[in-house]
């Protein structure tokens, strides 16, 4: 015990260090989707996130939005637990035989205007998963989408830069809401 306590006392913690409170590039990203936001809707972007058969590499990811480096709350993104409360719908994963009713059910609650990103290449064409018994496909083999951010996973950026080339779009009519 006493050499625990000696450890912590000297030793740097093994966790990574403290992010600067200025992420200049982080806050300017975010914000210009928070303000893209509210130019469409008026208000903040809703978001509601769909796990339609994922390893959950990708919901790490999604989740790490939140997180207190992240934290898009700050610039008017929410998560809701709600479809009927969300204007856009983050998808991920293979689309899966057991999960396929509930990801158009899902999209069938959530009111328009509404938006379909798909997250991660899973989410594309069913990725390292397609072919398998278990699997549809990809998200645009049951709902329409939007807009695709690929990687996997994607990292929170990239996907703060698809919600944002996604709003662009939207705002000079190239997607129809
Ligand atoms: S894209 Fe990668 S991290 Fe995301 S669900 Fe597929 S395998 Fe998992």
């Amino acid at each position: 015990m006493r050499k625990l306590l000696f450890q912590s006392l000297f030793y740097r913690p093994l966790t990574e260090a403290a992010p600067t409170p200025d992420d200049a590039a982080l806050n300017e990203l975010a914000t210009a989707v928070g303000r893209a936001a509210r130019r469409r809707l008026g208000r903040s972007l809703s978001i509601r996130e769909v796990d339609a058969g994922s390893c959950n590499g990708c919901e790490l990811e999604i989740h790490a939005l939140n997180n207190a480096y992240y934290d898009v709350e700050r610039f008017g993104l929410r998560f809701v637990a709600s479809p009927r409360h969300a204007d856009v719908l983050m998808v991920t994963g293979p689309v899966t035989k057991n999960m396929r009713e509930a990801l158009e059910r899902t999209y069938n609650a959530t009111p328009d205007p509404k938006w379909v990103v798909a997250i991660g290449d899973c989410a594309k064409d069913g990725g390292c998963f397609a072919g398998s018994y278990a699997v549809v496909g990809g998200v645009s083999d049951v709902v329409p989408v939007d807009l695709h951010i690929p990687g996997c996973p994607p990292t929170p950026v990239a996907m703060l830069k698809g919600l944002l080339a996604l709003l662009e779009r939207v705002d000079k009519g190239a997607v129809s809401p």
